[in-house]
């Protein structure tokens, strides 16, 4: 169920409503729009009620979300999301496109910030590293952890860029949301509740990767799942699906770029490394991502890829990073964006 306000609702009115919901024992989830508020109503299992609600001051009308995802949807909130980030002019899912680029995984302090320079000098505003990695053996390298995220925050106050890093598991998230500005769930983790269900209880952003086979809907539920909680900054990304094509290591799924943005308001990016798993194949997809309407994307870079301890193969040299930004900057316009170079952050901030 949504509760649409009036254009002139008052804060005090849409405070009164969100109460109102809250003592029929359902969660409230006021979403300002740039018109009226929408308010979610969430833990309900079957209809509520409606009677009442209609005849709260400020409501203009009470209707029913028949999606599945609701949150999540375009019926709830009209306009895109825009997250943005304190202090700075970096933006994901507004008129600037979002680029996060960096290492698979955080190797070292002199590989990261070898990295980190070359890619804040080419304009990338976001620089991701893993600290934590999900991988497919036990014994391939884990992660540096802790030590990984001090290295990034180092490299957040000499370089500016704001950081995006994977949380794996409920342990881990607590350390990463303490270091990062965004928190990565991986693809592996698209459909772990429990993990969903706590990044949702924090207040930073969430960047969801698509699960290797999760449909449009699922991937969405699991949005719902973090936005459920109370946390609405979700970013979502396409990385490839399992499919039974052999020339790459993922089939990255453009098409769901525009299907997404259909039905919902969240901001999506493409991360055409994981969904191509070669070099040669990232800087064209990166251009069709752009041309597809993306809202940015995530691509690992390696000063060194030959020398990688993960996704070496699917790593872009630095000089190919900066052709990839010259390139998806032209492209940006044509599709009504703009790519910002660099980021500024305000004296007061780090
Ligand atoms: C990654 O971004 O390095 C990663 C592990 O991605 P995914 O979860 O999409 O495989
Ligand atoms: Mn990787």
């Amino acid at each position: 169920m949504l509760v649409v306000m009036k254009a002139q609702a008052t804060p005090d009115e849409i405070r009164a409503v969100c109460e109102h919901i809250e003592q029929l024992g359902f969660r409230a989830h006021p979403l300002p729009g740039a018109q009226r508020t929408a308010i979610g109503i969430t833990g309900n299992q079957g209809e509520v009620d409606r009677g009442n609600l209609e005849e709260l001051p400020g409501v203009a009308e009470v209707i029913r979300v028949s999606k599945a995802y609701k949150l999540a949807s375009r019926d709830v909130k009209e306009e895109d999301t825009v997250i943005r980030f304190a202090g700075t002019n970096a933006t994901i899912g507004g008129l600037d496109l979002a680029v996060i680029a960096g290492p698979c995984s955080i190797e070292s302090r002199d590989q990261a910030f070898a990295i980190a320079e070359l890619v804040a000098a080419a304009g990338a505003q976001f620089f991701r590293g893993g600290a934590y990695k999900p991988r497919t053996s036990p014994y391939a390298f884990q992660g540096l952890g802790l030590e990984a995220l001090r290295i990034m925050a180092e490299i957040r106050s000499r370089f500016g860029m704001r950081i995006v890093t994977e949380a794996i598991d409920n342990e881990s998230l607590e350390l990463v949301a303490e270091y990062a500005d965004i928190i990565q769930i991986g693809a592996r983790n698209m459909q772990n509740y429990s993990l969903l269900k706590s990044a949702g209880r924090l207040r930073k952003p969430v960047l969801l990767k698509r699960g290797l086979s999760a449909t449009l809907e699922e991937f969405l539920m699991s949005a719902e799942y973090v936005m459920s909680e109370g946390n609405y900054e979700v970013i979502l990304c396409e990385r490839g699906v399992r499919t039974f094509a052999d020339h790459a290591r993922n089939t990255l799924d453009l098409s769901i770029v525009p299907a997404i943005q259909r039905v919902s308001h969240l901001p999506i990016l493409v991360d055409p490394s994981h969904g191509t798993g070669r070099r040669d194949s990232v800087l064209p997809m990166a251009r069709a991502a752009v041309a597809t309407g993306a809202d940015g994307v995530l691509v690992e870079v390696h000063h060194q890829p030959d020398k990688a301890l993960s996704d070496g193969p699917q790593s872009i040299y630095p000089r190919q990073f900066a052709s990839m930004m010259d390139e998806i900057g032209q492209i940006a316009p044509i599709v009504g964006r703009q790519l910002p170079r660099g980021i500024h952050v305000d004296a007061a901030v780090v």
